[in-house]
């Protein structure tokens, strides 16, 4: 059978290059909509900490009714460093939406998934995006795009890609940049048009891997994936193929498809549509939900080995509880084993303390992402300074590299590649933007971009943007030498001072965190916390009442003076100057001589 009422297709696009509005734009033109019903709520990309962060932490589905066919748009994560999940969400589908600003051009964030997407033999369509705005270079950028599939190996025909020239904004798409057009039908034709429809055979044993998980209040885990043959009922008796090969039994109980923004219930559905259902309660991603009689598994997705490791634990000091309402190592503890059920990626180990717990991840981001999220919920807890995680291959010491993206203004790229240097950056490419800018293109250790964040916010007044994404791993690249021990660094606008430390044996600034005061321009406390990760803005009108915000807000937010190390003796007093064990937060209060 093939299923030509259905079309399922990834959209891939960088944070702001309008994923969000064209997907809102499909749903309003394609009728789901009656005329005085808002789309209102942005569901594909709604988490605050996704928008800050930049990126989409899980895929989520979106179904669009079009001239009898519906198309399901799966949202994919937009980072490497959250490892097999990209590969199980592109399982599910046929082809991707690349979706690029037509001014900024194609992002790094993107790169990796275009990459995969390409791997998997997937065909995509391209959308170049934002073509109103004044300063839209359409044909370079789609040039540049040229350029990404081919340095990516493409084939020739996924070279063929369509191109839809899009406006979200003026809710229209073209094929030609000089047609003329009213809607976005161009670009839903494209996908009905390009889009291979499902194939299977329905009358086949059922099944169906599970690419997400769902958690849901009410009805428990639900596992959403796409039928790959056979049909599934709500209510029957299933199969399921777990990781370890063994088998288990379980009933669906309600079973959902995708209509709109909406998760709606259904009675039967059959190959190629994507569907959750609940009712399996320990299902798990990568496992395939099967007919009883016939259970066969699906290939198992494997699951990417992190890259980066930082120590999680429980706050034991005086300060604790005044904010958060989870601090003890149990609730941390539980929080975590929690988050690995759905965090595949993310591995989670014991230490010799009860308090600390041992986070690897793919990365910092990733790492940093959860941090935040679960301080967000009300935990307290401290964090070491990232380590990278190094491999051993035929003896030799292999380590993580990333690709490291830098526009600033022209009149800073020396500074830049002052700092990068030493830190063993290599540039890879470097070309002029049209608005003053400098792109840079450097591959870098993971290790040299510790710290590095807040160094660069300094060096280009707040001026410059910069993403990194993991690439691969690559022998050692020898020590990095480190920063001076000991200076202190305030930003300060007259209410908000935040202080931070310049370590001694690693480089970067380290701020202040939680349970730390500041009174009379002293620093007292006991927790530091790594920039880049987060930094808190201590007011000084609510001193325990600290918040966290990112290390650029911070930096943006106020100006900052570094001291040396005699200024800021004098500046706290003996006393009070703390120093830093690079190993671990937890602060050791001793005189720095
Ligand atoms: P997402 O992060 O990829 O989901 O991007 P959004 O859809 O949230 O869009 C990011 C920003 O770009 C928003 O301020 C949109 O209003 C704006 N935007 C989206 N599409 C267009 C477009 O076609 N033209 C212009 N000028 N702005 C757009």
């Amino acid at each position: 059978l093939v299923r030509e009422d259905i079309r399922n297709i990834a959209i891939i696009a960088h944070v702001d290059h309008g994923k969000t509005s064209l997907v809102d734009c499909m749903l309003k033109q394609s009728g789901i909509f009656r005329d005085n019903e808002e789309v209102g709520e942005r569901i594909l990309d709604s988490g605050d900490l996704e928008r800050e962060r930049g990126i989409t932490i899980l895929a989520k589905n979106t179904a669009i009714e079009y001239n009898g066919v519906k198309i399901n748009i799966v949202d994919t994560p937009g980072h490497a460093d959250f490892g097999g999940e990209v590969e199980r969400v592109l399982k599910m589908v046929n082809s991707v939406l690349l979706v690029v600003d037509a001014f900024e051009g194609p992002m790094p964030q993107t790169r990796f998934v275009l990459h995969k997407a390409l791997e998997l033999n997937l065909k995509p369509i391209v959308v170049i995006n934002k073509i109103d705005r004044p300063d839209a270079r359409p044909h370079e950028v789609l040039d540049e795009i040229f350029d990404l599939f081919v340095e990516l190996d493409a084939s020739d025909e996924q070279l063929d890609f369509p191109v839809v020239y899009a406006s979200a904004k003026e809710g229209i798409a073209k094929m030609e940049l000089d047609d003329n057009s009213s809607d976005i039908r161009p670009l839903l034709d494209t996908i009905v048009r390009h889009v291979e429809p499902p194939v299977g055979d329905p009358d086949a044993p059922l099944q169906m891997m599970v690419s997400t998980i769902e958690p849901d209040e009410y009805v428990g885990r639900i596992a959403v994936g796409r039928i790959e043959r056979g049909r599934i009922n709500y209510g029957q008796r299933v199969a399921v193929c777990r990781k370890d090969g063994s088998i288990s039994y379980a009933k669906i109980g309600r079973l959902y498809s995708y209509k709109g923004l909406k998760r709606i219930e259904i009675k039967e559905s059959l190959l190629g549509d994507i569907v959750a259902v609940s009712g399996i309660e320990d299902i798990n991603i990568g496992e395939t939900i099967c007919d009883d009689q016939n259970p066969e598994a699906l290939p198992f997705v494997e699951i990417e080995e992190p890259t980066m490791s930082m120590t999680f634990s429980a706050n034991n000091s005086p300060f604790a509880g005044t904010e958060g309402e989870y601090f003890t190592s149990r609730h941390l503890r539980d929080r975590l084993y929690r988050e690995i059920q759905t965090n595949l990626s993310l591995k989670v180990e014991e230490t010799d303390s009860p308090d600390a717990f041992k986070v690897s991840g793919r990365g910092e981001l990733h790492l940093s992402v959860l941090i935040e999220t679960m301080r967000r919920e009300g935990y307290e807890f401290q964090v070491s300074r990232p380590e990278v995680i190094y491999r051993e291959i035929n003896g030799v010491k292999y380590e993580p590299m990333e690709q490291l993206i830098i526009d600033v203004p022209e009149e800073y790229m020396g500074a830049v590649m002052e700092k990068l240097g030493p830190r063993k950056a290599e540039m890879l490419n470097m070309h002029n933007m049209n608005n003053g800018y400098v792109r840079m293109e450097f591959k870098i250790p993971s290790r040299g971009l510790i710290g590095y964040k807040s160094e660069f916010m300094t060096d280009t007044k707040g001026n410059g943007i910069m993403h990194h994404i993991f690439m691969d791993y690559e022998p050692y690249k020898g020590d990095i030498p480190t920063r001076q021990r000991g200076s202190l660094v305030a930003f300060e606008d007259g209410e908000t001072t935040v202080y931070g430390l310049y370590n001694a044996q690693e480089r970067g600034t380290l701020f202040i965190g939680p349970g730390v005061k500041v009174y009379q321009g002293m620093v007292v406390g006991e927790n530091l916390r790594s920039d880049d990760m987060d930094i808190n803005v201590c007011k000084k009108k609510h001193m325990t009442n600290m918040r966290s915000s990112t290390a650029d807000e911070a930096l943006r937010l106020v100006p900052y003076k570094e001291m040396s190390l005699e200024q800021c003796m004098e500046f706290i007093g003996d006393d009070e100057l703390i120093e830093v064990t690079p190993k671990n937060i937890r602060m050791r209060k001793r005189v720095l001589k």
